[in-house]
């Protein structure tokens, strides 16, 4: 059977002109959403909502939906003729789908529809009468009820008493599209959903150096996209081949300098590929001061290679910040298995943390950049990753 939801929209609902082009994003990725679990679901909009019928099993549709950018409040709700009798018995079928004995309630009713003859107060007043003329154990508390019955009277008659919160934030793809530098640590994934919460999707790049690091390695990088595509859709993960690329730093850069001119190569290859996939930004899990490598001067090391905007949302987030987030969007487990990662296995000795540009450039100087970023961008390979379900 058909179930519906009440589907509230925030922020977006703010944006003026804008606004029509955020709804039919928000549709869409709604819509993107469910599609696994039911092919023909329907979406209606009308002023700060959508409606939203289908068949999917509810605990899918409110799984899948808290995981669409934009969505501020999701409500199992239930609709029915405009008429008194009907929304009392409609009132009583949504109270009696709660927890609520002993529990005190109150209605509350908004009436778009002028066109019904009996208004919001009274609205209330009948349905609440209803309840407790229906129901034992049951007290009114308009103040500081434990359980809301929301009754919406527009074309038809709409109550819900849920209100589930979404992620927030803004439709997925309405702030076009930015290169994650993904790693396999806690800090990128988490650095993906920030951007993705404002609306960015997120193209993944990872940089690989088997046999310095494992094939296990790349398969976590892979699991991580699996979850952010929960929250994306499919996605695409590039993955370079940067053992020679990294051979060649080893051999060629002093020690110290290792890491920043590894993040010089990675910044020069990921924004030569997200140009060709019309990514505009580039974004890193980076947070100052965390470790040598993301001092102000490396940061800066980094950032004088760059020709396009990088992204740093965790900049100023403590480690136990960023891991509680983690948690909460799933990438936590998956981040803290095990497998190194090239950074972890190319530490320099005694990391350069204060790096001024001109000891950079003669570090590098031993090193022929151009040759260096072909040979990264001739050896990707593109891996479609589908949502973790
Ligand atoms: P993370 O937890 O994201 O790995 P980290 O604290 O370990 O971050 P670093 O290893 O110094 O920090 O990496 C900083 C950032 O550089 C990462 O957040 C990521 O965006 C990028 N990065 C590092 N290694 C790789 C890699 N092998 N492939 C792609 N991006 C990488
Ligand atoms: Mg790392």
């Amino acid at each position: 059977m058909e179930s519906l939801y009440l589907i509230s929209f925030g922020e977006i609902a703010l944006k003026g002109a804008n606004r029509p082009f955020f709804e039919r994003i928000l549709m869409q990725g709604i819509k993107k959403a469910l599609t696994p679990f039911d092919e023909n679901v329907k979406l209606q909009k009308t002023h700060g909502r959508i409606y939203c019928f289908t068949k999917a099993p509810r605990e899918k549709v409110m799984d899948s939906l808290k995981k669409v950018f934009g969505i501020v409040y999701i409500s199992p709700a239930k609709s029915c003729g405009l008429n008194m009798e009907e929304i009392n018995n409609t009132a009583l079928e949504v109270m009696k789908s709660q927890k609520y004995t002993g529990k005190t309630f109150k209605v509350e009713t908004r009436r778009p529809n002028k066109s019904f003859p009996i208004k919001s107060p009274e609205v209330s007043r009948q349905v609440g009468a209803h309840l407790l003329m229906n129901l034992d154990n049951l007290k009114v508390d308009v103040h500081h009820p434990q359980i809301r019955i929301d009754v919406e009277i527009r074309e038809k008659a709409f109550l819900y008493s849920e209100r589930v919160p979404g992620p927030g934030g803004l439709p997925l793809g309405c702030n076009g599209k930015a290169m994650l530098l993904l790693s396999g640590g806690i800090d990128s994934p988490v650095a993906a959903y920030m951007l993705m919460k404002r609306g960015v999707e997120i193209e993944p790049i990872y940089f690989h150096s088997f046999p310095f690091t494992s094939d296990r390695a790349k398969e976590k990088v892979i699991d991580l996209c699996r979850i952010l595509a929960m929250y994306s859709g499919q996605t695409r993960l590039h993955v370079v081949n940067f053992t020679e690329v990294l051979k060649q730093i080893g051999e060629n850069a002093p020690n110290e300098f290792l890491t920043i001119m590894m993040r010089r190569m990675m910044v020069r290859i990921a924004q030569q590929v997200a140009e060709r996939v019309g990514a505009k930004a580039l974004v890193t899990g980076e947070s100052l001061g965390q470790v040598a490598s993301q001092t102000l001067e490396a940061l800066s090391a980094t950032n004088e290679v760059a020709t396009m905007p990088i992204f740093r949302p965790l900049i100023g987030f403590d480690k136990i910040e960023i891991i509680d987030i983690a948690r909460r969007i799933g990438t936590y487990d998956i981040s803290i298995e095990p497998y190194a990662d090239c950074c972890t296995v190319f530490v320099p000795q005694h990391p350069k943390t204060r790096p001024d540009l001109s000891g950079v450039h003669e570090a590098e100087s031993g090193l022929d950049v151009g040759e260096l970023k072909e040979q990264g961008l001739k050896d990707i390979e593109i891996i479609n990753v589908y949502p973790h379900i």
